[in-house]
């Protein structure tokens, strides 16, 4: 095994604390990578404080990775060491059902298995993400980071940039489309980039007034405030496509109300029950939908980023030592981040 060192919560409500434990030896078809940066997602929070009922612990989280191939398998072909390599948020999938054939690894029939808060396939070892040193993977689950772009900038794209580009793509968002895209976090500033590149007239819908001139810098045409209702009822019935980061339950009535005929609303940040009631006729009248999707399948997330590399696309970080965790879970819970904590993983030398 190889020693590794990362941070870990060790139940719901206590903070992350420095964190010894081990790794595999790469196997044949494994690369060994050296992280050097590990974004913040909420979905991290969720997880570390067991939002979701489902946590594991401990956990180490953490599955915006960016890192440099130190070591590879003897059946591997996909990286030579110094390559800088990415891994997002599976580590494994069955490689057999449709869903795996289809290059939809996320969607396994079998259960994808995550980056963290899982057990490694076929075995009951828990799996640790990316708030550490090193990770050892299948070849197949790591992606090519091109030398182009700027790692810190990169590592969010692994969760944040998927996780937006590809229910934009799904939907063939584009020109002529009136896109919103709901909540300017780490997804939300994502998605406006995505939509803006693929020629869509983009609305940040934000509860923030404070950060509609980020939105437009990131490439909104408008801002809209969700909490004004008299700028609501001016969009209503006008967007083609809406994307809903907010990270919580929430009111889907008045967002429904600003689709137009056949909009789509697509949801990716509540996990959780939606309250209070979705009133029909508010699909009915206008044949709209509803609809969901979980990050990407790993042919996309590679696409995804050569796309960023090609077209100088990536997140607005704000760097953090591993120490500076906890504070930085604080933040993100008050809005308060610009637009993605991302953690210099060299600070872990530092570590107790
Ligand atoms: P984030 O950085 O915290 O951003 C969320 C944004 O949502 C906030 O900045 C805020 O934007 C808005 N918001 C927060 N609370 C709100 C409320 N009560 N009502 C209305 N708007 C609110 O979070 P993130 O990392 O982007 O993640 C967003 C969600 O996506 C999380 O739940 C995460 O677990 C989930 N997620 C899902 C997937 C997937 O595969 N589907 C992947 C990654 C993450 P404004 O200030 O602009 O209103
Ligand atoms: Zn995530
Ligand atoms: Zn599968």
């Amino acid at each position: 095994m190889l020693p590794a060192k990362g941070y870990a919560a060790h139940d719901a409500h206590s903070p992350l604390v420095s964190f010894s434990f081990a790794r595999r030896v790469p196997g044949p078809r494994d690369v060994q990578i050296e992280i050097l940066y590990s974004g913040i997602c909420h979905s991290d929070l969720h997880q570390a404080r067991n939002d979701w009922h489902n946590s594991l612990y401990p956990m180490v989280p953490g599955h915006e990775i960016v890192g440099r191939v130190t070591a590879i398998g003897a059946q591997a072909t996909k990286f030579k060491v110094g390559d800088f390599a990415g891994v997002g948020c599976m580590i494994d999938s069955c490689r057999t059902c449709p869903s795996c054939a289809d290059g939809l690894e996320q969607y396994c029939e079998n259960g994808a298995t995550l980056t963290y808060n899982a057990r490694l396939r076929n075995s009951d070892e828990l799996a640790f993400g990316g708030y550490s040193d090193l990770i050892v993977v299948d070849e197949h689950f790591a992606v090519k980071i091109s030398p182009a772009l700027d790692l810190k900038a990169a590592a969010p794209l692994l969760c944040a940039g998927i996780t937006t580009w590809s229910p934009l793509r799904h939907w063939q968002v584009g020109k002529g489309q009136k896109v919103g895209v709901i909540g300017l976090g780490g997804l939300g500033h994502m998605g406006i980039k995505f939509a803006k590149a693929f020629g869509a007239r983009v609305v940040m819908v934000t509860t923030s007034p404070e950060k509609a001139a980020d939105a437009v810098r990131f490439g909104a045409d408008e801002v809209l405030l969700s909490t004004d209702k008299a700028q609501m009822k001016k969009h209503a019935g006008s967007f083609h496509f809406l994307l809903d980061t907010i990270p919580n339950g929430h009111d889907l009535n008045p967002y429904a109300a600003l689709l137009r005929r056949d909009g789509t609303l697509v949801l990716v940040g509540a996990l959780t029950e939606l309250t209070p009631p979705l009133v029909g006729g508010r699909l009915i009248g206008g044949r709209k939908s509803i609809a969901g999707s979980a990050i990407g399948g790993i042919a996309e997330t590679q696409e995804m980023l050569d796309f960023c590399a090609a077209h100088g696309i990536a997140a607005d970080v704000e760097m953090i030592d591993i120490q500076q965790v906890n504070a930085a879970y604080e933040r993100l819970l008050k809005n308060d981040v610009k637009y993605r904590f991302v953690i210099d993983m060299a600070s872990l030398e530092n570590a107790a």
